[in-house]
């Protein structure tokens, strides 16, 4: 007999999910879409804005050649179409941080359209479209106080990139994200910095019986701008809309705000269809022509692509797939890995060292504290078994607060391994001797036995013990009839 909850997993099963995304990404331009001001994170309040993105009445918007450009830019790196001539549309809707009561978008005509991503494992994500339009300004909610408004945002320059509803998981839409972030920080349109707002994804969801070709009935999911609340945010609403069509209810269109704190999301409004925003095109503003010409020049002038390097990783270097996939979540890790490669051939050692330490010590900024020279020789020291992960990890923390040598360091501090036999067999006696447990457990066959010696071999020479010497003295140690 089933219980309900192998019955509850089995219905769960039954259904699939089907997702599509929006990402917002804020243009790294020095100033705003429409007007000179500023776009610089963290001044004060009201200082960065004037008539034009205030939206006073008679202002007059002039668009930003750069936001053109760095939007194709994105657009072919991203293999879609430009748009030849292009149009701006008013977007229109009330809301108190949209001081014009209309946002300026592109409707029908947007700058690029129809590419793809490639994520981890090879699959492809179509992507519907590109385009650009101008950020709102931000709501300060400031308890009992009231709420302030600070406009420094709007007209801080967006482009929004459409999915096609390709994504079947949490994980892919995760890889998708990864990918897609890394390509634009790759020919330098954007920082994306996620912490900031600047790359922000809304997520639409269905779900349907599998083997089932209609589309279910969606929910959005606006403004995620954290890996792990996006792939929490997903399973949540997955299951979710499961438990309502296996109550014999309907799933409501509509857009669901996800409250991190609480790990739920919860209803906010019906979702509007895009009629409900009378689009119409911007009198104030003129078509966008982008000549073939041009489009040719801009896309011979991309960099390499995180996919490029990803190829070259995998055959200059013979670095698993999914290792340089890793590696080119970040341009600096990506650069940085370069310029070690060409210091040490222990190209496997040194990528796994970076995808774990080193972007643990960068925390998520761009900034790598330690030369490469240095770092390839702490990668020589591990692959060449002069020291352990464990003390290369100690000597990098200090490397990287003090940018000392990798040598200075383990002379300094003693960190040399233990590889005197003697020592070690003196060591390994003392603690078998108060622990015959170990002994006994191992002797009776339960071999974990040895990885509590090590263990112990480790704190009594603060991680220094040499675990090859190790595993010998304690083999020899427990079959010697003395002891
Ligand atoms: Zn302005």
């Amino acid at each position: 007999m089933k219980t309900s909850k192998q019955e509850k997993s089995s219905k769960m099963s039954d259904y699939e999910m089907v997702l599509g995304l929006e990402v917002h990404v804020e243009l790294g331009t020095k100033s705003k879409i429409f007007c000179g001001c500023a776009t610089l994170i963290g001044a004060p309040p009201n200082t960065q804005c004037c008539p034009v993105c205030m939206g006073l009445p008679g202002s007059l918007p002039v668009l930003n050649e750069k936001v053109v450009a760095f939007a194709a830019r994105a657009g072919l790196a991203l293999h879609a179409e430009i748009t030849p001539l292009g149009r701006q549309d008013r977007k229109n809707y009330f809301y108190p941080d949209l001081p014009k009561a209309y946002q300026v978008s592109q409707s029908e005509l947007p700058i690029a359209l129809g590419g793809y991503l490639v994520i981890e494992g090879g699959k492809k994500i179509g992507i519907t479209r590109l385009h650009i339009e101008e950020d709102a300004g931000k709501l300060i909610h400031e308890g009992d106080e009231g709420t302030c408004i600070d406009y420094n945002r709007c007209g801080v320059p967006l482009i929004e990139i459409v999915s096609e509803p390709d994504f079947r998981s949490a994980d892919e839409v995760k890889s998708y994200l990864q990918k897609l972030r890394a390509t634009l920080m790759f020919i330098e349109v954007s920082e994306c910095k996620m912490n900031e707002g600047a790359f922000r994804c809304d997520v639409n969801l269905s779900v349907r019986k599998k083997g089932d070709t209609k589309l279910g009935t969606r929910t959005e999911m606006k403004n995620l701008n954290s890996f792990a609340f996006i792939v929490k945010a997903i399973e949540h609403e997955f299951n979710r809309q499961v438990a309502v069509i296996e109550s014999g209810e309907a799933i409501v269109q509509e857009t669901r705000r996800w409250d991190a704190s609480k790990g739920m999301s919860f209803a906010m409004r019906s979702k509007e269809d895009a009629h409900d925003y009378r689009y119409f095109p911007d009198p104030d503003l003129m078509p966008i022509a982008i000549s073939a010409s041009l489009t040719d020049e801009m896309r011979k002038a991309l960099p390499l692509l995180p996919d490029d390097y990803i190829q070259k990783f995998i055959q200059k270097y013979g670095i698993k797939p999914a290792l340089a996939e890793q590696l080119v979540t970040s341009k600096s890790i990506a650069m940085y890995y370069e310029a070690c490669a060409q210091l040490t051939t222990a190209y496997e050692s040194l990528a796994g060292i970076m995808v774990t330490e080193v972007m643990r010590l960068m925390g998520g900024e761009e900034t790598i504290l330690v030369a490469a020279e240095d770092l390839s020789d702490l990668v020589d020291l591990v692959d060449g078994g002069k020291i352990n992960l464990s003390i290369a990890k100690r000597v990098l923390n200090e490397m990287w607060d003090t940018g000392k040598k990798p040598l200075k360091i383990i002379e300094h501090e003693d960190l040399w391994p233990v590889v005197d036999l003697d020592v070690l067999t003196e060591i390994g006696e003392s603690i078998l001797k108060k622990m015959p447990q170990i002994k006994a457990d191992y002797l009776s066959g339960k071999h974990q036995a040895l990885g509590a010696f090590m263990g112990q071999m480790m704190r009594a020479t603060g991680g220094k013990a040499d675990p090859v010497l190790s595993e010998k003295v304690f083999l020899t140690v427990i079959t010697d009839k003395d002891h």
